[in-house]
């Protein structure tokens, strides 16, 4: 038993106005004391925490933890600013590397270089002639071989140099699926570090190649005690009988209803500007109602991605038409363009919309990305977070790391300042999207996301609230220890 003492407590909705203390035993908060503690806990060991801000341990609810640790040991190509310094960085990459070693990079976003386009084939082997080389755009929903590469995969059937839709997914799983069991576990000790700095308690994550094989699932499963924070599975795949096997609770995450906004795919009901496309539906009506239902009489909560309208309704329409919708709390993974009927509907059916904060950050607003591809109009019924708990729908928040930066505070702050006014969440709102709705998500809302005796002793410390400037991570505490403090 131990004391966490001289810390203001996110509870209901607020700080305390005066430094409290926490008893923790084996993890868990056995009583909320006053600071200083009472006469007969002055015994008990003390962790003073100097006044700081304690909310319930944040939880991302969408990652996909084992990319994000895999490339963050690679090439980023967020920082190039034209296709020399994209070549240059994959150059000074080879360098480096073996014979043989495959050279992953990624967070390529062609738009925001000099010559608005992805690199050719040709420049990527005049960088990477003797190793494998796999580039993916930021979005995930494409990428590029280069040659060496492209010898590797022997069905990979086409001579488009980008890859999108299953030819990209093709040259991602095989590459992935080409790493030893250490690497894969280091790749996920890399992203447990970095979700710790970036002041997370706990991450959702998706493994499985989003098609048939939930891949390398068991070895994690398997390890999760090796991590420092808490890696909530999802197997994501089609194969309800693997993800049965493998005593999963859930199956899916990013298997596709539609594909991307920057990659013209994402299904919507209005064709993009300046486009005729409408995007792409990956799958028929009657395979989601197949692969939900019979998900559904599994008891497996069921995690799809859908991006436009035309996609959300078409999962939505399954959930609606199944009670088992609220029961296993189902989700809409994304699900960003909304109108308000769509919205209605969403109530209705009792699906959990799992959204984004960061997305708005970085692509709304009149003059973003989403309004270049949608226009504005349509910008404005985007990542819709206020409409959406206005509605009665419960929402949870995640970043989507590695389509975006994994930084509990920026994201809350994202919620918080939507570039749509109207759509913006308050503090409590924000704060309860990465805490408590999370934790509900997981079917524990009796144990997590609050702090509160008998919950989990899982807390995010901070300098200051969060939504202050000069804010800072100082501490993460997991089970009552101390797992990241800051320098
Ligand atoms: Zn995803
Ligand atoms: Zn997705």
């Amino acid at each position: 038993m131990k004391v966490l003492s001289n810390l203001y407590l996110w509870v209901n909705d607020r700080f305390t106005a005066e430094p409290q203390s926490l008893l923790e035993e084996k993890g868990i908060i056995i009583e909320q004391l006053p600071y200083p503690v009472p006469e007969q806990y002055k015994q008990l060991y003390q962790q003073d925490f100097a006044g700081a801000y304690a909310y319930p341990g944040f939880i991302d609810t969408h990652t996909h933890s084992f990319e994000g640790g895999l490339y963050s040991l690679g090439v980023d190509l967020s920082i190039a600013k034209n296709i020399a310094e994209v070549l240059e960085l994959l150059s000074a990459e080879n360098a480096k590397k073996t014979k043989d070693e495959i050279i992953f990079a990624w967070q390529l976003d062609e738009t925001s270089l000099i010559e608005k386009r992805f690199p050719t084939v040709p420049e990527l082997d005049s960088a990477v002639p003797d190793k494998p080389l796999l580039l993916r755009r930021i979005d995930g929903h494409s990428c590029m071989l280069n040659s060496f590469a492209r010898k590797r995969i022997e069905d990979l059937d086409t001579d488009r140099e980008i890859l999108r839709g299953a030819e990209n997914d093709k040259a991602v799983h095989y590459f992935h699926s080409c790493l030893t069991d250490d690497r894969i576990l280091e790749a996920y000790q890399v992203s447990a570090k970095l979700g710790l700095q970036a002041g997370f308690c706990s991450l959702h994550t998706m493994i499985g190649n989003a098609q048939n094989s939930i891949t390398h699932y068991e070895l994690i499963r398997d390890n999760l005690d090796q991590f420092p924070l808490r890696f909530i599975l999802y197997p994501q795949s089609f194969n309800i009988k693997a993800a049965l096997n493998a005593g999963a609770k859930r199956i899916g995450g990013c298997i596709l209803a539609d594909g991307s906004i920057g990659s013209e795919t994402a299904a919507v009901a209005e064709p993009y500007l300046n486009s005729t496309s409408r995007g792409v539906l990956y799958q028929s009506d009657e395979f989601w109602q197949q692969f939900i239902n019979e998900a559904s009489k599994h008891n497996l909560q069921v995690a799809v991605h859908c991006i436009g309208d035309r996609a959300i309704r078409q999962i939505n329409n399954v959930y609606k038409a199944i009670p088992a919708t609220e029961e296993l709390r189902h989700e809409l993974i994304h699900c960003e363009l909304t109108d308000d009927a769509l919205i209605q509907e969403i109530a209705i059916s009792k699906a959990v919309p799992v959204m984004q904060p960061n997305f708005d950050l970085l692509w709304g607003g009149e003059n973003g990305f989403y309004a270049k591809k949608l226009g504005i109009k349509r910008s404005r019924i985007m990542n819709r977070f206020a409409t959406l708990l206005k509605a009665g729908i419960t929402i949870t928040g995640g970043s989507d790391w590695y389509v975006t930066p994994l930084n509990a505070a920026q994201s809350i702050k994202a919620a918080i300042n939507h570039h749509n006014p109207q759509e913006g969440l308050t503090i409590a709102q924000a704060i309860d999207i990465y805490t408590k709705n999370a934790a509900w998500l997981n079917f524990e809302e009796h144990c997590a996301g609050q702090i509160k005796p008998s919950y989990v002793a899982d807390l995010s410390i901070y300098s200051q609230p969060v939504e202050k400037e000069t804010s800072q991570l100082c501490y993460v505490v997991r089970k009552g220890e101390i797992k990241y403090a800051a320098q």
